[in-house]
């Protein structure tokens, strides 16, 4: 007999709000509430002395303390520090996502007892450094991190697992072509998948880490600030908790202008109070360059997946932000297709999330997987080269985009002179044939090379790039049998002591084997 699966739980870790989800007795993913009894808690951290307080309670000190808190550390992932100074300490992204994961683990462990093993989400278009920042930021929070699947995919199983498709019974009798337009507090997805029965292939994905429902408040709140500045001949943009009050504000204008015509905000600094009305025209028009951006990302990526508009069979609407009319409107008006929001809009990346923990956990049980996934990565991998001629650092890619994943690819390199010993690979992302351009992942050297080896022996460097998007790297000497393991050095990543002592301090729990 089987043991029981221990719980699957899937994290949606988004920008401004994040959601937990866990399959039920029947194999059904549900939303869990969090210990202020919300299905969404604000990923907001409160750095409260040697208190640290996630959520709400943070985000309502956002307008009177803002100083002590940190807000869309998500957008700073990949950076080695958050990009304000918070009562003097400078914390790593990493870091803040790990309080939050704590908080939101914490909270589940309430209701289920304790958990360990999650699935987390991440922006389909988040490179390697920020899904390696991610993993980082779970075990750090005292998770083993399952997997990091992409949220637009994690949307497309539940909306698969909703219509069906994952029952024996269902298998879907067509292919059926959908396009998740995933618009959430700071990021903006755009993935083209097929759902062949229970396979989920991604065929491409593209998108834009600083793009989100955050941006089209900040619209709002130039309009308010401006008006007040009209009106009192005063900028509150200068005042920290006053952008925290107004911030607040106009996240909540932006709600009513996608069920209403006209939204107030007030706004008050020094004593003096404005109440400016905006209304949708307004807000619409202030922020067509904000999805006229997205449109054009969608067809980059259905350019990238060989299909129109009119090959699709859904376009499935993701993230919060997707709520506003005018994203509906712009989504109708270039697929002709009404826009599926079949899926919960904040809960479909979580149960999804779920469903992959459930595989996970089935799978390492001996149960039959349910369905497949097949994932592509977003962004090229390449390695930097000296062009010979220009003596320019150029990007040799490896690994081109929307390749689908896993993938393993083999560049050769040549010793430069007789009995070299080492040889350095400088490892980047990005599409530009310029490597300054790119981004820099991480460095690997490889030491220890035989003595006496020629010079211009091959050296094979063999990339690894796993259907979460992490990278492994691998150097075989041909004819020497010298083939190891390489570890990346990454640019800005924590050191393994670093995150021992983080896990230790945030989670309280000791460190374990983890790379
Ligand atoms: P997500 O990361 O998917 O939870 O999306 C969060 C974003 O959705 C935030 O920027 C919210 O302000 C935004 N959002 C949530 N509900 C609405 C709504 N009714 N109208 C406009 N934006 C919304």
């Amino acid at each position: 007999m089987t043991k029981p699966n221990p719980p699957a739980v899937g994290i949606d870790l988004g920008t401004t709000y994040s959601v937990v989800a866990r399959l039920d007795e029947r194999g059904q993913p549900t939303t869990l509430v969090n210990a202020e009894g919300d299905r969404l808690t604000p990923s907001v951290v409160l750095f409260d002395g040697q208190d640290v307080v996630v959520g709400k309670e943070a985000m309502k000190a956002m307008s009177v303390e803002a100083q002590r808190v940190a807000e869309c550390s998500k957008r700073d992932m990949g950076h080695r520090v958050y990009h304000r100074v918070i009562e003097g300490k400078k914390y790593p992204p990493e870091v803040i996502q790990a309080w939050i994961l704590n908080k939101l683990r914490g909270d589940a462990a309430q209701q289920m007892g304790p958990i360990e093993q999650v699935v987390v989400t991440v922006p389909a278009y988040f490179d390697e450094i920020r899904r390696k920042a991610t993993q980082d930021a779970g075990y750090m929070a005292g998770c083993e991190v399952l997997d990091i699947i992409n949220e637009p995919t994690a949307a497309a199983v539940a909306f698969g697992f909703q219509q069906g498709f994952l029952n024996a019974s269902g298998v879907a009798e067509k292919p059926r072509r959908v396009l998740v337009y995933d618009l959430g507090g700071g990021t903006f997805d755009v993935t083209v998948m097929e759902i062949r029965g229970t396979e989920f292939l991604a065929l491409a994905t593209d998108g834009d880490v600083a793009l989100g429902g955050y941006d089209w408040d900040q619209r709002l709140a130039n309009i308010a600030a401006d008006a007040f500045q009209k009106e009192h001949a005063l900028d509150l943009r200068e005042d920290a908790a006053a952008v925290g009050k107004l911030w607040r504000e106009c996240e909540d204008a932006k709600r009513t202008l996608s069920a209403r015509p006209k939204a107030p905000i007030v706004c008050e600094y020094r004593g003096k109070i404005l109440r400016v009305e905006v209304t949708r025209e307004q807000f619409d028009e202030a922020t067509l360059d904000l999805v006229d951006r997205t449109r054009f990302t969608c067809v980059q990526a259905l350019q990238a997946a060989n299909l129109n508009w009119a090959d699709l069979d859904r376009v499935l609407l993701v993230g919060g932000s997707t709520r506003m009319p005018m994203i509906r409107s712009m989504v109708q008006q270039v697929s002709g297709k009404a826009a599926d929001a079949s899926v919960a809009a904040d809960e479909a990346v979580a149960h999804g999330a779920a469903l992959r923990a459930g595989l996970i956990l089935a799978k390492r049980n001996g149960q039959p997987a349910n369905f497949s996934i097949r994932n592509v990565n977003s962004h090229s991998l390449g390695v930097v080269g000296i062009d010979p001629q220009t003596k320019r650092r150029r990007n040799g890619t490896v690994i081109p985009r929307n390749t689908p994943l896993p993938v393993t690819a083999t560049r050769v390199f040549q010793t430069a002179k007789d009995d070299q010993r080492s040889i350095l690979v400088q490892i980047c992302e990005g599409e530009s044939p310029s490597a300054d351009d790119c981004t820099a992942i991480g460095r690997c050297s490889v030491t220890n090379l035989p003595p006496g080896l020629p010079a211009k022996s091959p050296v094979e460097v063999n990339f690894h790039y796993k259907s979460d998007g992490r990278l492994k790297v691998r150097v075989h000497v041909p004819k020497t049998e010298h083939q190891m393991e390489t570890e990346i050095v990454r640019e800005n990543g924590l050191s393994k002591e670093h995150l021992d002592a983080w896990r230790q301090h945030i989670s309280g729990m000791e460190a374990t084997e983890y790379r």
